[in-house]
């Protein structure tokens, strides 16, 4: 696994004071979600007007379910992280190990578990540490371990292959 530099913003989250920037975000997040919820409305509209489409959807729905219950999660592959919401409180969030915050992982917004508001954007966070332990990484097996051949161990090699080219050649075809 590569090491990835892991980042903080904002820290000591305790102390954080909201930014110009911050209150923008909040407010385009929220608009984003308006957005989003306009479009699944008129989609949901379009769906029972016409039920091959709404069958169609549902299958694609369930195809993607499928895939993402596909994919393992290992807990040394987790980074968990203390967020300072919009609101104020401090949550732990969880993203993939390989981002370098969790803004970067797509954690943009969260819903506060203590004022239970919903899509509050992360405006401060600092890493805690990965889930679960890594394991050891695995042995190579003995056949990667023997030493590489030198130089002079491939010529002769080299040289060998060669004379057995020759002898194949001089046999008189067929
Ligand atoms: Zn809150």
């Amino acid at each position: 696994m590569r090491e990835v530099e892991y980042r903080s913003h904002g820290v000591p989250l305790e102390d954080y004071e909201l930014t110009r920037r911050d209150h923008r975000r909040q407010k385009e997040s929220e608009e984003i979600r308006l957005a989003a919820q306009r479009m699944a409305d008129e989609d949901f509209a379009k769906c029972q007007a016409d039920p091959a489409m709404a069958e169609h959807r549902r299958q694609t729905f369930e195809e993607v379910a499928k895939l993402i219950s596909s994919f393992e999660r290992h807990d040394h592959e987790i980074m968990r992280w203390r967020a300072r919401l919009y609101c104020g409180h401090i949550v732990e969030t969880q993203a993939h190990y390989s981002h370098s915050d969790p803004i970067a992982a797509g954690a943009y917004t969260k819903r506060c578990p203590e004022c239970e508001v919903e899509d509050l954007t992360i405006v401060a966070y600092e890493p805690i540490g990965l889930l679960g332990e890594r394991p050891e990484p695995p042995q190579p097996p003995p056949s990667q371990l023997r030493k590489r051949p030198t130089r002079a161990e491939l010529e002769q090699r080299v040289a060998a292959l060669e004379e057995e080219n020759k002898r194949l050649r001089a046999k008189p075809s067929p």
